[in-house]
């Protein structure tokens, strides 16, 4: 059920959902959609975009109830397959991903609804601020399942859970009977939870490697230091979750981070950390402030891979160097930060100008502007954005023309688009 208002400023004969599960083929079937307790409404469903006809076009200001009756036949996760990464929306033998399973009101930018569409390289999810209130019931449950969720959990009786989360980008949990949890308390007053497999505890002859406190640790440190540069982070909890596919995942309030970087841990130059950090980030860089993930994925991803090297700096500055190399330069990457995600044939090209390239535009606009000046700016814009759908120029506008001046000749160098329209930026 979604309760939809419509905030615009005409009148509206549709409302457009965007439902990720229905990118992939074989996951969805949709039985039915009403509105306000009515008739079945007629839809179209075509890739991820559902179009919902209303009988009575809704009036600015007014709200509409639209209830989807839906079912999910969610995929075994297949390692060997080059669709693993899509594995926090499946299950493997002992965990189930439930990441963008609902649906979702499309944004409305420029008058117009904004679906994109799903392709292999990076993310396309565009994503609205919701309040999301979900029960959850698991029939046949096993013994000792437990629920990785954010927000406010509730736990009414075995199996039946009550979750609030409210303005997430999304709602997604992860199930397990196999899960451990660990948790401390940020600095700040975050509760961050860590569920892990046991093997995140790695036998090796010296003892027992302890990858998962090893995340935990990082996880905290890293909530603490981007609030305190970016600004607070908008929930309680922060739940990170081992996950049974590759690379990482972010999502309001809880994050993804691959199972092989626990299994592979061998101290700070691991991936653990810098996956954990990195999608850490993207608490800020995704959830707090939104962006077209497919259009200018560089907004959210840039300053996520940047992050990690701010923490680097924190926590490890012997490491510094280590991390560029590593990281970013052992790659040469190139090509134009500001592409889109359908401008790629390879994920490793896409990275590389989106994240790596980025990573150096970001660099150098620091020493353009002095690291003070660019704290300052990236403050405000995780301010500005909050709650909002950010594009580049909202980002850049945050600049004084004499920072535009001095950062000019980086976005050259960087950007396929340097010039853009210096707007207005209002309040909120
Ligand atoms: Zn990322």
């Amino acid at each position: 059920m979604v309760d939809y208002i419509n905030r615009t400023t005409v009148g509206l004969s549709q409302i457009i959902f965007n439902i990720k599960a229905n990118a992939w083929p074989g996951i969805l079937s949709l039985d039915e959609v009403t509105v306000d307790g009515g008739k079945p409404a007629s839809t179209s469903l075509v890739g991820q975009r559902l179009v919902v006809n209303l009988e009575a076009a809704l009036k600015p200001g007014c709200a509409v109830k639209v209830e989807l009756w839906f079912g999910l036949r969610l995929p075994v996760i297949n390692l060997a397959s080059p669709e693993a990464y899509r594995g926090y929306l499946g299950y493997s033998p002992r965990q189930l991903n439930l990441g963008h399973w609902l649906a979702t009101v499309a944004p409305r930018l420029a008058d117009d609804w904004v679906s994109r569409e799903d392709t292999p390289i990076g993310e396309q999810d565009v994503l609205d601020e919701a309040d999301w209130d979900v029960t959850l019931t698991v029939s046949n449950a096993p013994d000792g399942l437990r629920v990785a969720a954010p927000g406010v959990v509730r736990e009414n009786g075995p199996a039946h859970w009550h979750f609030v989360l409210n303005r997430a980008r999304d709602f997604s949990l992860s199930l397990s009977d196999a899960f451990v949890m660990t948790s401390a308390r940020s600095a700040n007053g975050v509760k961050v939870e860590l569920y892990t497999f046991a093997e995140a505890r790695i036998q090796t002859e010296s003892g027992i490697l302890d990858s998962a406190a090893f995340a935990l640790d990082s996880a905290v440190k890293a909530t603490e230091t981007f609030s305190d540069l970016y600004g607070a982070y908008p929930y309680d909890r922060l739940v990170i979750v081992q996950g049974d596919f590759p690379d990482g995942m972010e999502f309001s309030g809880i994050v993804f981070v691959g199972g092989e970087y626990f299994r592979a841990f061998n101290g700070p130059t691991s991936y653990l950390m810098i996956i954990t950090v990195h999608e850490i980030s993207h608490q800020w860089w995704y959830s707090k402030v939104g962006n077209d993930q497919a259009m200018s994925p560089w907004l959210d991803e840039a300053l996520a891979t940047y992050s990690e090297y701010v923490f680097i700096e924190e926590y490890y500055p012997a490491l510094k160097d280590w991390w560029w190399d590593f990281r970013v330069n052992r790659l040469a990457p190139e090509g134009y930060v500001d592409s889109t995600v359908y401008e790629f044939s390879s994920r490793r090209a896409y990275i590389n100008a989106v994240y790596l390239r980025g990573t150096q535009m970001l660099h150098d606009l620091r020493s353009d502007l002095g690291t003070e000046a660019f704290f300052d700016w990236l403050r405000r814009y995780g301010d500005a954005g909050a709650g909002r759908l950010m594009a580049p120029e909202q980002f850049w506008s945050l600049l004084t023309p004499e920072q535009l001046a001095a950062t000019r000749a980086t976005r050259e160098r960087y950007l396929r688009q340097p010039d853009f329209t210096v707007l207005q930026m209002g309040g909120s």
